[in-house]
């Protein structure tokens, strides 16, 4: 009987591990978070860029640290740049986060978030161009030619200081860098640390040491959504705080 009752304890015993153990290998139910939806444009390294089929970058993971800390799950949809704030006006994205410079227009059409980055506007050119600062740019009788993105401050800036004759805008930095290896333009205007990855991975060019202009990155949303702003502010200032945001800035720039 002793026996008996002890193989019965034995085999329950054994029962209740293996059901454990198929319950620990089971896959967690993920609980359903709703969807934040980012506008980007993903040809601007090391903001946002493509590794492999996956956007990584310094706003792709600065944005899902404010998605995870308000409980949403994160969404981004590539567009051109020039698209994003149209998306955010339409409500296609719920937000745009895109090295996207806070500017007296954009704010007339969106409202933005604090800033969380600055930005400097450079000039790319090709070794041993004449182009040397940015003043040579500007010289009377000058007429080098100039690629910006489309609907960028780079864009908005040449256009006023050069006019629109001398400044071709291209759909992303990427092509803008390709029409200046084709010598088709002789610079391009273009932000610091994308620049800077541009030079990097495309032999033959170099940026000019006088800067074009210095500007604040922001989260823009729609217009009114203060709901959604200041749910971000509110993320911003406490991923500032813990340091999240200086961690992921440094995981991109040395
Ligand atoms: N900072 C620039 C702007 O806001 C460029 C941004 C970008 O090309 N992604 O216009």
């Amino acid at each position: 009987m002793k026996k008996i009752l002890s193989f019965a304890l034995a085999a329950i015993m054994l029962l209740s591990v293996a059901l454990l153990c198929v319950s620990c290998t089971e896959p967690e139910i993920e609980e359903e978070k709703p969807i934040l939806k980012m506008g980007t444009n993903a040809y601007f390294k090391p903001y946002e860029y493509y590794d492999g089929e996956k956007i990584v970058g310094i706003d792709a993971e600065i944005a899902a640290a404010i998605a995870d800390y308000l409980g949403y799950k994160l969404e981004i949809v590539d567009m051109e740049f020039d698209s994003i704030i149209t998306a955010v006006k339409g409500g296609e994205v719920d937000f745009g986060m895109a090295g996207m410079t806070i500017t007296p227009d954009r704010l007339l059409e969106v409202d933005f978030s604090s800033s969380y980055a600055t930005g400097v506007q450079s000039i790319i050119v090709p070794a041993g161009s004449p182009i040397k600062t940015a003043d040579d740019l500007f010289a009377e009788g000058a007429t080098y030619k100039v690629g910006v993105q489309l609907g960028t401050t780079g864009d908005i800036y040449a256009t006023e200081d050069l006019g629109a004759d001398r400044v071709t805008a291209y759909p992303n930095a990427n092509n803008a860098v390709i029409a200046l290896k084709n010598k088709d333009i002789d610079c391009v205007i273009i932000d610091n640390e994308p620049a800077k990855a541009l030079v990097k991975d495309n032999e033959g060019l170099q940026i000019l040491d006088t800067a074009y202009a210095n500007e604040s990155y922001a989260i823009c949303v729609k217009k009114g959504n203060t709901e959604l702003l200041d749910k971000i502010n509110e993320a911003i200032v406490a991923l500032t705080k813990d340091g999240t945001i200086k961690t992921i800035v440094g995981k991109y720039i040395k």
